[in-house]
């Protein structure tokens, strides 16, 4: 990406641009047990460690909870009580749907649902909650035990198959087995979580440390070519031009890392203020038109005058601005054009940035928005970019409530269309 040089020259100083089963269909005694009731860039600063990155579930499930989904009572009765004995705590719905929306609110490890059932049967349930939740193991009973029906089953997503007649035993080995399956998901997934925190936390101690250094050396190397004028051979300003190229790169990365694991940070926009974007997008423009990138681009801008305000403060909108037309700029062609629009549509600000550049081939759109993805054509191998810029647009966008979209056609040119909430008129921050 290209950064808005007055938004980086504080930063840097350069300016470079997250049952009794047995018999159960027989007869057997049942005991009714109570039912327990269903209960432009602002300077990234050294902060602490991001806690708010990944947040980890706020209230862990409960992990000896188990929902049973049947429309037979007995066999609700009896699965409740083998699995209170063992230790569960047991919620139990007659059909689907009750089943469904309980489901959503707690999440619980397990879950035990009849294939035949009247309105929704349990396939339906598998695939729907398969749709909030990929690890809740689920159990399947059926009195029509068939290889297909279990094939069918574990197709739709469930854990494991239980024929009827089952006994209490073999429901808790299952039961017991679906647990300890679901519980070494999640401690995979936590363990992933905090490596991915650890080595975040990483990357921006390191990123640190290396910004005053590499500021350091490319400010000697500015000085040097300055006082040095004419004294130097060719050869020596073009090895210390290229130098300074790398250490911009260096800094840019690190610019954009940093400003990255701010916004992971949480709380990064001000949420409440209120700005207009013409100016800023103005500022940008003027800016990057400097940029000797932009000598041969038209750039047309068409904001209307009345524009409301948009939520969300200077510097955010800023960053998020100056990312799209720096890409703009950066990602088109000698004598093409970009345009930036903006209209009020249906309560949104939406801004149209748009060029005419080289465009982005189809299968590398749905990852644009992923840390450090570049795309590889032989038209950007020598285009320099850290592969940040886009997810801080994203992340920008998110935490002020819009939304960004792209098209793109290879040699044709790319549109990146975001839409952003009107502030509430409060302060202005423009
Ligand atoms: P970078 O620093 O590499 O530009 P970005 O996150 O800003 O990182 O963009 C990610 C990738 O998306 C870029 O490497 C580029 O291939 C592609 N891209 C972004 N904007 C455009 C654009 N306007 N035109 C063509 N390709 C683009």
């Amino acid at each position: 990406m290209i950064l808005n040089k007055p938004l980086l020259e504080p930063a840097a100083g350069v300016a470079q641009p997250r049952q009794a089963a047995t018999g159960v269909d027989s007869r057997f005694d049942c005991t009714l047990y109570p039912r327990v009731q269903n209960r432009g860039i602002r300077q990234p600063e050294v902060r602490p460690p991001m806690a708010s990155l990944n947040p980890i579930q706020a209230s862990p499930p409960e992990e000896k909870l188990v929902v049973v989904i049947d429309d037979d009572e007995i066999m609700r009765l009896s699965c409740e009580q083998i699995l209170t004995k063992a230790g569960y705590r047991v919620e139990t719905f007659a059909n689907g749907h009750d089943g469904i929306r309980r489901l959503r609110e707690i999440r619980p490890p397990l879950l035990v649902v009849d294939i035949k059932m009247p309105e929704l049967n349990g396939f339906e349930v598998i695939r729907s909650v398969r749709q909030f939740d990929p690890d809740m193991a689920i159990v399947v009973i059926t009195g029509y035990a068939t290889i297909e029906t279990a094939v069918d089953a574990m197709k739709a997503g469930a854990y494991d198959f239980l024929p009827k007649p089952f006994t209490p035993g073999e429901l808790r080995m299952i039961i017991e087995r679906g647990r300890e399956r679901w519980r070494l998901i999640k401690e995979a997934q936590r363990l992933r979580r905090e490596k991915e925190e650890v080595e975040r936390r990483f990357i921006t101690l390191v990123s640190h440390q290396l910004k005053s250094p590499l500021v350091a050396v490319k400010q000697y190397l500015d000085v040097m070519l300055f006082s040095l004028q004419g004294q130097l051979p060719d050869k020596a300003v073009e090895w210390v031009g290229r130098s300074q190229a790398r250490l911009v790169e260096m800094l840019t990365l690190i610019q954009d890392w940093l400003a990255l694991s701010k916004i992971e940070g949480g709380s990064w926009s001000d949420l409440a203020a209120s700005t207009p974007l013409a100016p800023i997008v103005a500022d940008i423009v003027q800016d990057q038109r400097l940029l000797p990138l932009a000598a041969s681009l038209t750039i047309d801008v068409a904001l209307p005058a009345d524009l409301p305000p948009v939520r969300g403060d200077r510097v955010s909108l800023s960053m998020l601005v100056s990312n799209l037309v720096g890409n703009a700029i950066k990602y088109n062609r000698p004598g093409g054009s970009i345009s930036i629009a903006s209209t009020l549509e249906n309560g949104w600000v939406k801004l149209v940035v748009r060029d005419t550049g080289i465009g982005i081939p189809q299968e590398y759109i749905p990852h644009l928005f992923q840390e450090f993805f570049r795309v590889k054509t032989p038209e950007t191998q020598d285009i320099p970019g850290t592969g940040l810029g886009l997810v801080i647009c994203k992340r920008i966008v998110t935490e002020l409530g819009g939304s960004i979209e792209v098209s793109s056609e290879e040699g044709q040119g790319t549109a990146f269309v975001v839409r952003l909430p009107v502030a509430e008129m409060k302060k202005e921050t423009g």
